[in-house]
């Protein structure tokens, strides 16, 4: 009895160490070797996992990095030009800086401009409420309000106006994930250059119908009149579908297109207040 025993506890005894042994080469052969650089870039990315890199989380974007060979067209859009050039240092690799970015709304369509004509009740999700119907305004291209964007911001960089009903970007607090462009169902925030001295110029709608409807249910929409494009000296503005672009790599910031647009769809952020008209028509007569 005790001699059966033992031999079965020898044969499996024997078996353990066979399989340990097959595991063992197994997993000699088939093993992964990680590139330790991974973990060097990956300790240098602020680990905000937004995505906004375009891949899925820090980790990824550092795989991403070594697997490609080279930082070109790699950006991360929280720790920006700083922690790329130290990803750069680490590797040995040359550098490549991007210029730094912002969401902007391009949807001004506020409750005064774009005044509702009906009242949603339905569930508080832009997304859903975009696939039922064009929004209290009418307006199918306009902001419907429920704060899909707001809610998708994980650096608290948006709120909603309680006045205008619009949303407002903390422009300081944007880190430039684009979080909020792939959530708002209607493609109305905009990464754009955050320009010199932060200043920006932009066209506040993405309305493509025409003019005269457009102008029903929003008073600062673009009515694709073309005024911006012709007093443009820079060929900055397109007119395309109704709707006027101005490309912020042409723009120059002279904000002439602004003061021409007769909607008043034109944005200016973060300039200092225009001069009053006359005074400047003053000077120029005398030539100052
Ligand atoms: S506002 Fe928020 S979600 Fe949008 S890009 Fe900036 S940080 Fe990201
Ligand atoms: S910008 Fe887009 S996501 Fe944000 S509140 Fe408006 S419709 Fe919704």
């Amino acid at each position: 009895m005790n001699q059966a025993i033992l031999l079965a506890v020898a044969a499996l005894g024997a078996i353990g160490i066979a399989s340990a042994v097959i595991l063992y080469f197994v997993a000699q052969k088939f093993k992964v070797i990680e590139d330790p650089r991974i973990d060097q870039v990956n300790d240098l990315l602020p680990g905000a996992n937004c995505g906004g890199c375009g891949f899925a989380g820090c980790r990824n974007f550092a795989e991403s990095i070594i697997k490609a060979g080279s930082l070109e067209g790699m950006n991360c859009p929280v720790g920006g030009n700083t922690v790329m050039k130290q990803v750069a240092a680490e590797l040995g690799w040359e550098a490549a800086e991007s210029d730094p970015m912002i969401a902007v709304i391009r949807c001004f369509g506020s409750r005064t401009h774009a005044p509702a004509k009906l009242v949603y009740d339905g569930a508080s999700s832009c997304q859903f409420a975009h696939s039922l119907y064009n929004g209290e305004s009418g307006c199918p291209n306009g902001c419907i309000g429920l704060a899909d964007c707001v809610n998708a911001c994980q650096f608290d960089a948006m709120y909603m106006d309680e006045e205008t009903g619009l949303p407002v970007i903390i422009e300081d607090k944007c880190v430039n994930c684009g979080a909020c462009v792939k959530s708002c169902p209607r493609k109305i925030i905009e990464m754009r250059k955050q320009g010199p001295k932060n200043r920006r110029i932009y066209v506040g709608c993405i309305n493509t119908e025409k003019g005269v409807i457009s102008k029903k249910n929003c008073e600062v929409a673009c009515i694709g009149c073309g005024k911006c494009v012709k007093i443009c000296k820079f060929e900055a503005i397109t007119l395309e579908h109704n709707l006027a672009y101005i490309d912020f790599g042409k723009c120059t910031l002279c904000r002439k297109c602004v003061e021409e647009c007769p909607t008043h769809s034109i944005y200016e952020i973060n300039f200092s207040p225009r001069k009053p008209k006359q005074e400047v028509e003053v000077k120029e007569e005398v030539g100052v």
